[in-house]
């Protein structure tokens, strides 16, 4: 334990241990992995806290496991370990691609994907990829582990299924097949360092000649991700066409209906998550 300025820090070298201060100090204390999200928090005087628990030292929890079905990443596995990592690249490209995108080296260097889902932010970009791979997340407190589907793992705006004394140790993927078509798009001010307006993760699957499995979702378009239902089941079980794609766009009305703040405003986001799905359509049937 350590002290910095009026503020404990607590280091613990085991999950175990991390529980037994979570259940001890419950929501009083501050889970801190990269800090990336934390310090900017800090520095604009917007997080009290009277104790952190440092997650950054605990190796137990960094990694990427390639198990027979799927991708175990350890939460405290960075951006820049996820882009680099060649399981990742092969099984889940669409998180890669995501991963270059959040922030720029510093960023990527720090920040970890369990921070950027305990996080919850609504233009989290790594949330709709895990999202279209339907990805479980594992979670531990000193009462029990247990896998939370992401689907009902935030439950509003910057709101999660978290208990005060638990803590994300994985996220767990799914492995994608070889003639299975993922991406991940990302509509933002610019092409660095940019907040989304928009994000799409992407994922098709077709056999025989029809749309086998698909999964679309969306984030920065509302409090939490978006799984665009309505178009998904506009294209399953379909033959692929430009008029089908056409419908599914105009589907996309009854998933979505986006946000305007800042950034940018609905009219702008309902047009770009259309174009993002001509897009994402037009690619995966040339394949
Ligand atoms: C300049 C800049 C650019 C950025 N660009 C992007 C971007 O392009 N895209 C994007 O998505 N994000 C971006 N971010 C946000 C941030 O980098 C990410 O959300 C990052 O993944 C946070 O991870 P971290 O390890 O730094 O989290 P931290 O800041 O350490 O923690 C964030 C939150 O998660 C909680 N937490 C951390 N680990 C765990 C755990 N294992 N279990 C439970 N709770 C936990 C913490 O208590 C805290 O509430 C940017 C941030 C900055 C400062």
């Amino acid at each position: 334990m350590i002290r910095l300025q009026h503020n404990v820090v607590h280091r613990p070298r085991t999950i175990d241990d991390a529980c037994t201060l979570l259940a001890e100090y419950g929501p009083s204390a501050q889970l801190l992995a990269g800090g990336t999200d934390i310090m900017v928090l800090l520095n604009a005087g917007l997080l009290q806290a009277d104790v952190f628990i440092d997650l950054w030292p605990l190796d137990e929890l960094r990694g990427i496991d390639d198990l027979p079905d799927s991708l175990r990443i350890g939460a405290l596995t960075t951006f820049s370990q996820i882009l680099r990592s060649p399981a990742v690249e092969r099984f889940a490209p669409a998180l890669a691609a995501a991963a270059r995108t959040i922030g720029a080296a510093q960023i990527q260097n720090r920040g970890t994907i369990g921070g950027n889902i305990a996080n919850a932010s609504p233009a989290a970009d790594s949330l709709p990829v895990l999202s279209c791979l339907d990805a479980d997340i594992e979670l531990a407190s000193v009462r029990s582990r247990r896998r939370v589907s992401i689907h009902s793992f935030h439950t509003g705006y910057r709101k999660t299924a978290l208990a005060a004394d638990e803590m994300i140790v994985a996220v767990h993927l799914p492995k994608t097949r070889t003639d299975e078509r993922i991406e991940f798009y990302k509509v933002g001010t610019r092409r660095a360092q940019a907040i989304s307006k928009v994000v799409l993760g992407a994922r098709m699957q077709i056999a025989g000649g029809i749309v086998e499995h698909i999964a679309l979702a969306y984030g920065s378009v509302a409090p939490t991700v978006v799984r665009a239902r309505a178009a998904e089941a506009i294209l399953l079980g379909q033959y692929p066409s430009p008029e089908l794609a056409s419908r599914a766009v105009a589907a996309l009305d009854r998933d979505l209906k986006p946000i305007t703040d800042l950034r940018s405003s609905a009219a702008y986001r309902r047009r770009v998550a259309g174009n993002l799905l001509e897009r994402f359509l037009r690619k995966a049937l040339q394949h």
